[in-house]
């Protein structure tokens, strides 16, 4: 046998569905993969897996691609745990850790879902590949698509961020603006998928790009001695990440992988200007309505509904934590300040989970002592649009020092 994965199952009602044909959705709802833990127990070691090269490959019998197959990759993944002692302080926490994907290939954790699903969609015979973005996903699946020589259709809401829509076209995708918001944009994918030919790689609707983004997951565990964090701040939209990594502490729960028995709260942070997850939180409900006139300068936050929001919801409250909106207003500001006390290139999304965060600590929630983990999803200079910076300008031949001292 050449991997380990036994099935596919449908997230909604558990139907066994096989693996090693093109799969996209059960019932309108995500898929699953499912593994032999079993088997992984005895094949497998944490202290084989240290030696390995430092790449998300290295959990290759977590993966579904199998053993024999090259995989499709930019070098993604082990991106560093970062203790931040300076901002901790400022925040009153003495154990505050980022987990830095900004610095993964096109800048975003996006590269994580798009390796696996672009190496899974090329073994499976997919030539040409197709989605719908908020921003990221987007410039990710070109470049993994120019990696394996697929062919690549992007389409994306008129006002995403210009770099995302460079990038895309940078990576030689045919990428496209669309009048309205990343819904819209999925429902060209859908409608296409028999015109066009193409296999859609939309969130959560193909099961591959979890099992990726399911890898932060296992780098986090494995870059904390196994012993998982007390609560993870996560940037939620489409919702794999979060999911993702729920999905990996479970696994490795159950082979045995893991220090201390407690899972982390998840900590679920949309924006206000586009909460759906939050109001069906609060509404105590399991699935999400969609979220009306939806707007942010988070654009990866920018999802009306999800078609795994009850994935979430579920994970969410399983973990004892909660989804919680941090204010718009407070985005640029704490991209500055994060980013400033300690050089860590801070998105959008994740300031949003820095304004959760100060709330939750100010209203007891946190403890001063509680080992947190803050994802940061994307690297500030993609979101040109959302920094407020505005640099003095200096005069070659008259320099006004009194202007460099007062800085
Ligand atoms: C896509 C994206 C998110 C949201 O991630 P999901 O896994 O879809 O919930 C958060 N931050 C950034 C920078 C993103 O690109």
């Amino acid at each position: 046998m050449n991997h380990y994965v036994s099935h596919l199952e449908a997230a909604i009602d558990g139907t066994v569905l096989p693996f090693g044909q093109l799969a996209n959705m059960h019932n309108a709802r995500p898929i699953w993969v499912r593994y032999h833990l079993d088997q992984i127990k005895t094949a497998v070691t944490p202290a084989q897996i240290a030696t390995r090269a430092p790449s998300l490959w290295r959990y290759r019998e977590l993966l579904p691609l199998p053993l024999d197959e090259a995989p499709v990759t930019l070098g993604e993944g082990m991106t560093p745990l970062l203790h931040c002692a300076r901002l901790g302080t400022q925040l009153g926490l003495s154990q505050l850790f980022v987990k830095d994907e900004s610095q993964l290939p096109t800048g975003s954790f996006k590269s994580r879902g798009m390796a696996a699903a672009v190496s899974m969609a090329k073994w499976l015979g997919v030539k040409r590949v197709a989605l719908p973005t908020a921003g990221n996903a987007g410039g990710a699946a070109a470049a993994y698509a120019a990696r394996a020589g697929l062919e690549c259709f992007v389409f994306m809401p008129h006002d995403t961020p210009v770099v995302n829509q460079f990038e895309a076209q940078l990576y030689g995708a045919k990428a496209f603006r669309v009048n309205g918001l990343i819904n819209d944009c999925g429902k060209i994918v859908k409608d296409g998928a028999e015109r066009m030919g193409w296999f859609d790689l939309s969130t959560l609707k193909e099961p591959y790009r979890l099992e990726g983004k399911k890898t932060m997951g296992l780098e986090l565990a494995e870059q904390m001695q196994w012993e998982l964090p007390d609560v993870i701040f996560y940037p939620t939209g489409g919702g794999t990440g979060l999911i993702g990594m729920w999905k990996a502490f479970a696994e490795l729960k159950e082979l045995g992988w893991l220090r201390g028995g407690e899972f982390p709260r998840l900590i679920s942070c949309q924006a206000e200007g586009c909460a759906p997850i939050v109001r069906a939180f609060e509404k105590g409900e399991r699935f999400a309505d969609l979220f009306p006139n939806a707007h942010t300068v988070a654009s990866g936050l920018r999802v009306p509904v999800a078609v795994g929001d009850f994935m979430m919801l579920d994970a969410i409250r399983a973990s004892g934590g909660k989804a919680a909106a941090g204010s718009e207003s407070k985005i640029g500001a704490w991209m500055q300040r994060a980013s400033s006390a300690e050089g860590i290139s801070v998105c959008p999304e994740t300031a949003v989970c820095f304004d959760v965060l100060e709330r939750m600590i100010a209203a007891g929630e946190v403890k001063p002592d509680e080992r947190v983990v803050v994802f940061n999803t994307g690297a500030a200079p993609k979101y040109l649009e959302a920094m407020p910076y505005a640099l003095p300008a200096l005069d070659k031949d008259r320099v006004d020092w009194d202007a460099i001292v007062r800085a």
